[in-house]
């Protein structure tokens, strides 16, 4: 897949730098320019894919088991981690930036900056079965969807 000049491939290639923790035949690790809190990774595919859309199944799973070891690390590492979040934003409406899959792994702590605000108000069951209704429709659909 053409990558159009992706700065995340272009890190997986070794064409741009990055502070990288792991890295196998599928998947690299490293740091988040941008970091929620110290100690924030990515983790992203070897090969190009835009979102989930285009992204290979079992290179999914290999992205999160990676994601779940530097989890697991990141509370061995010294660096504050009271906490993880396992984070991923799927199409700009998700506020995705870098359109190349990418698992954030951040450490959290009592105070730190990162904000999720949503109305967490539970829903009547019709409205939760409606909503189930309509993924299992989806699920139908991808089915016979060719990738
Ligand atoms: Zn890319």
């Amino acid at each position: 897949m053409v990558d159009g000049g992706c700065v995340f491939c272009a890190i997986a290639r070794g064409e741009v730098a990055a502070s990288r923790v792991f890295e196998d035949e599928w998947v690299i690790a490293f740091m988040d320019l941008q970091p929620v809190t110290p100690g924030h990774l990515l983790v992203v595919p070897r090969s190009h894919a835009e979102g989930l859309e285009d992204l290979p199944e079992d290179i999914g799973v290999r992205i999160w088991a990676v994601a779940h070891r530097l989890g697991r690390a990141l509370r061995l590492s010294g660096l504050r981690c009271e906490g993880v979040n396992l984070f991923l934003a799927d199409g700009e409406a998700a506020f995705q930036e870098v359109f190349h899959v990418h698992l954030h792994v951040f450490p959290r702590f009592k105070g730190d900056p990162f904000r999720i605000e949503a109305n967490w108000q539970v829903h009547e069951r019709h409205q939760l079965d409606e909503s189930a209704k309509r993924v299992r429709k989806g699920i139908a659909a991808l089915d016979i969807r060719p990738r």
